[in-house]
């Protein structure tokens, strides 16, 4: 169901599409062919737990296209996770990449499992069990996974571990078959920031686009990898972070949080609540406790839903009163919400385009691993930042032109390069 509503999204660019290339047979099979991923994988994984018993999870690996090189894309580890949702998210990955120019196709993974109630240990063997069990349908010339929810270097530096073991090779080249890995076992500078950082470039290309003054109020939900970084870039640019979450519940100041501070108390304390950090201190005078679904509802410039899927739906899609909404999660808007909230005016700027900087990183990681090079931080920003700048100008460009939304003008421009290489097949 939540593939089918995305790709509905996607169908309604079909005929925009058709205009601009004129071959409408080509356009038909080309939405039937990504209408379908190439292959699903559906694997199982004992995990022997520390009472002795045997545990089964599943786990996915579902590699959407292929057309502009090897497959990409996350694997994340969650007690929800399902099917549909790894197979839209895969969908998503083919869009991105195109949609960035990278020479990469689209692929999502994930296990059903709640990686807080297993041990150190018992996380590291289910990581190494799942690659022995997709070992073959993976390599940087075949699928290349990366973090996602609940996943992080760690965890890749276990399953590139594992690859490299089961091929009986040291060679580094091999480790590019995952992204997102130490910066001790060959990660990328920035990788970890870079998603945030992305969010940044786009939302800064967008603000200047329009003219909007600041310092504008930002609320964001979600305070991990994405959110924290996301909130620490616009700090440092002078926007006005009024409200912040996880999963446990908000927070809400007037005055705008410093959110370093509240990482460090969050960090102590376990839960964001209570971290009113405003400027160079933390008072329980300075803010107050909201709850995620009043965070979404606030009156602000610019939200950020940077936590899970489907959290602005048809329930509340009418209470939202913000300007303008960053997509920083995967798919954080229902089909009907998106609706709602384009009739209402909201800019909507979309997740393949607002959280591309992470998956672009990863890129410069498999060159950096395939060329035998380490970039410095500010070469893989720089780096970050050209392609990003543009892929919003073209996004931007096909806006303008065709007097669209950003979801469609981006879901055109990844089209425009998926169907260029489809002729060409
Ligand atoms: P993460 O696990 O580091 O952080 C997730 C955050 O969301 C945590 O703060 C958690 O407390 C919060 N959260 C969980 N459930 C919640 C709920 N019900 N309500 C409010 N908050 C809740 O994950 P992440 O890597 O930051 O990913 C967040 C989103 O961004 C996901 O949709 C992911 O697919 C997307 N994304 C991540 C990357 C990346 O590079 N990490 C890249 C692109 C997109």
């Amino acid at each position: 169901m939540i593939f089918e509503n995305t790709f509905k999204k996607f169908l309604e660019v079909k005929e925009f599409f058709k205009n601009l290339v004129g071959d409408n047979k080509v356009v038909e099979d080309l939405f039937k062919i990504l209408e379908k991923p190439q292959r699903e994988i559906k694997v199982y994984l004992p995990l022997k737990r520390e009472n002795g018993e045997i545990e089964i999870f599943e786990g996915y690996r579902i590699q959407h296209n292929n057309f502009l090189g090897p497959y990409k894309g996350g694997i994340r580890y969650f007690p929800e996770v399902s099917e549909d949702e790894i197979k839209t998210l895969a969908f998503l990955m083919t869009v991105k990449c195109a949609l960035v120019n990278l020479p990469l196709g689209g692929a999502k993974g994930g296990i059903k499992v709640d990686p807080k109630n297993l041990s150190e240990k018992e996380l590291e063997n289910l990581s190494r069990e799942y690659v022995r069990k997709i070992y073959d349908f993976i390599g940087p010339d075949k699928d290349i996974p990366a973090p996602d929810v609940n996943t992080n270097a760690k965890i890749m530096d276990w399953m590139a571990d594992e690859y490299l073991k089961i091929s009986n090779s040291k060679d580094i080249k091999l480790k590019a078959t995952f992204t997102g890995k130490s910066i001790e076992n060959n990660g990328s500078e920035g990788r970890e920031e870079a998603t945030g950082k992305g969010g940044e470039i786009i939302l800064e290309r967008f603000v200047e686009k329009i003219g909007l003054k600041k310092p504008l109020t930002v609320a964001i939900q979600g305070f991990g990898n994405v959110g924290y970084n996301l909130a620490k870039f616009l700090y440092r640019k002078n926007y006005k972070l009024i409200a912040l979450s996880d999963s446990k519940g908000g927070i809400y100041s007037e005055e705008g949080f410093n959110p370093e501070l509240v990482m460090e108390c969050k960090k102590e304390r376990g839960v964001i609540a209570g971290c009113y950090c405003v400027g160079s201190v933390c008072d329980i005078r300075l803010g107050k406790d909201i709850s995620n679904e009043e965070l979404l509802e606030l009156d602000v410039d610019i939200l950020v839903p940077a936590a899970l899927e489907n959290v602005i739906n048809e329930k509340n899609a009418e209470k939202i009163k913000a300007k303008i909404i960053l997509e920083m999660a995967n798919n954080p808007l229902t089909e009907e919400a998106d609706e709602i909230l384009n009739k209402k005016g909201v800019i909507i700027i979309p997740d393949i385009l607002a959280n591309s900087g992470g998956v672009t990183v990863s890129y410069f990681e498999i060159l950096q691993n395939l060329n035998n090079e380490k970039w410095s931080k500010e070469k893989v920003f720089e780096e970050l930042e050209k392609y990003l700048s543009k892929a919003f100008d073209e996004v931007w460009e096909i806006k303008e032109k065709l007097n669209v939304d950003l979801r469609k003008a981006s879901f055109i421009v990844a089209l425009r390069r998926i169907y260029q290489r489809y002729m060409l097949i």
